[in-house]
């Protein structure tokens, strides 16, 4: 690769399809930076800034925040760190979003993008997330499925456990719902721009990844490396 090439990767897919554990291995195995719109608007709602309150009302029932708050988010980001391997984690979601991110990835000549969309059943999203809990210290999400006995944080060492806010069953049907509203869309548009994989997200978070970062390695035109 050459050094002045930075791969931007727009990872999609419903809650629950694998968005966070794909991004979590991208960080560890190839050193991307994670760029989650979901944790920066919780961590805006904790500090209780305008953003925070106004994004809050949102998120708690499981609905998108508007374009334009987002937008902002991502776009402040962007020209902060724009000498990095970035994953964009849950953004775009929308058309308008996505295009957003066009005109913004237009600015940054040396910003090679592609679109990943982790595909999985209804079925499969609603037994997922009927299994993840989160760590109470680091807020590190996990699954049921991980821990038969005593749970451990592998982060911060912590044993308190909780369950995300908008994991309740009646606001992820909303999230659900959000995403199926605006994913076709959402995919037209970069089906037809070219640049956009599909990939099977049912299997274990191994197997997923080994497809994505084949994904990524391919549609970015070169050898990303392995550390
Ligand atoms: P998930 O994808 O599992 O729903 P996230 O943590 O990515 O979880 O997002 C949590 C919430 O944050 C969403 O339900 C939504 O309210 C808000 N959010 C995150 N990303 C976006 C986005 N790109 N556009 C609008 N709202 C978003």
């Amino acid at each position: 690769m050459g050094s002045d090439l930075y791969p931007v990767v727009a990872l999609f897919g419903a809650p629950g399809a694998g968005k966070g554990t794909q991004s979590a291995l991208l960080v560890e195995r190839l050193k991307f930076k994670h760029f989650s719109v979901g944790d920066l608007l919780r961590a805006e709602v904790a500090k209780g800034s305008s953003i925070g309150d106004l994004a809050s009302s949102y998120m708690n029932q499981g609905k998108f925040v508007p374009d334009y708050v987002v937008n902002d988010v991502v776009k402040a980001y962007f020209l902060e760190n724009k000498e990095d391997k970035v994953i964009l984690d849950g953004f775009p979601r929308t058309v308008g979003q996505a295009k957003e991110l066009r005109t913004l990835l237009k600015l940054f000549p040396q910003i090679r993008f592609c679109a990943i969309q982790i595909d999985l059943s209804p079925s499969e999203i609603k037994e997922r997330i009927k299994s993840r809990f989160m760590c109470a210290g680091c807020q590190t999400i996990y699954s049921k499925e991980d821990f038969k006995s005593q749970f451990v944080c592998s982060k911060c060492n912590s044993n308190e456990v909780t369950v995300r806010k908008d994991d309740a069953e009646e606001v992820v049907q909303t999230r659900i719902d959000e995403y199926q509203t605006n994913v076709s869309d959402l995919l037209d548009f970069y089906k037809s721009g070219g640049i956009l994989s599909v990939v099977d997200g049912s299997g274990s978070a191994e197997s997923v990844y080994k497809k994505i970062s084949s994904v990524v390695d391919g549609a970015l035109g070169f050898s990303l490396g392995r550390s």
